[in-house]
């Protein structure tokens, strides 16, 4: 049951100081797994382990992990958001027909380099969302 990568969840659930419980775990887990994940899809994998999980208990922990910064909330637009285990700052591509999100892996750095020079303008949030079609989807 305690495998290497539940070991990995508790020491990171640690260094947030959060209490390492089987349901954050678990969440943890599903959110890796898929790399970006909407509150609904959590709660249908959630509760294949624990069936009598509440939504409820599904958002206080997702809030709690999103505060201390453990999980990172993308906001979409039109659409709810997906949270993802928090990683360095990286721009998304999202599909607008299957709503499949991917990270973007350019280095986005210094295009807002270029635009605060250019612009005089001092960037505080450089949350990219760019839309469109996926791959499978074309
Ligand atoms: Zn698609
Ligand atoms: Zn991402």
């Amino acid at each position: 049951m305690y495998n290497s990568k539940m070991n990995t969840y508790m020491e990171t659930l640690r260094q947030y100081n959060l209490k390492a419980t089987p349901q954050r775990l678990a969440i943890i887990d599903i959110v890796n797994k898929h790399g970006h994940i909407n509150i609904d899809t959590l709660y249908e994998e959630i509760k294949k382990q624990f069936n009598s999980i509440s939504l409820a208990t599904i958002y206080k922990n997702i809030n709690t992990m999103t505060e201390n910064q453990l999980l990172l909330e993308v906001k979409l637009p039109n659409s709810k958001s997906v949270y993802e285990v928090t990683k360095s700052r990286h721009a998304h591509l999202r599909c607008e027909l299957c709503g499949d999100v991917q990270d973007l892996t350019i280095d986005s750095n210094s295009l807002f380099v270029d635009i605060s020079n250019k612009y005089d303008f001092k960037i505080n949030n450089t949350d990219v969302i760019l839309s469109g079609i996926c791959k499978d989807c074309q």
